[in-house]
């Protein structure tokens, strides 16, 4: 086999596996992203349930009512917060 020839064997094979390791490469940013969208959907999620309904009738995202002033319901024994059931989901006593 004439050695240019070989040479340019090479140079063909090289290239064919640097394609795939860029095909690899954007492969992983793709994931990446993928997981990044994941997250800001958790994180939404533990927005929601993060709201509570005051006795004003306002629903409220933070600590205190900002219509009311009045502070989140919390578990009368073990000061979870209240997740709006009758029951505490931390201890199971019953909520005021
Ligand atoms: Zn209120
Ligand atoms: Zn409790």
């Amino acid at each position: 086999m004439p050695r240019d020839l070989l040479n340019k064997a090479n140079r063909l094979m090289n290239t064919a596996n640097n394609t795939a390791w860029n095909v690899q490469r954007t492969k992983q940013t793709v994931d990446r992203f993928g997981s990044d969208r994941r997250n800001a959907k958790q994180q939404q999620v533990a927005q929601q349930s993060l709201e509570w309904n005051c006795v004003c009738g306002k629903k409220v995202a933070s600590k205190f009512c900002d219509n009311c002033g009045k502070a989140k319901p919390a578990c009368p024994s073990c000061g979870a917060a209240a997740t709006g059931s009758r029951f505490c989901g931390e201890c199971g006593s019953a909520m005021e």
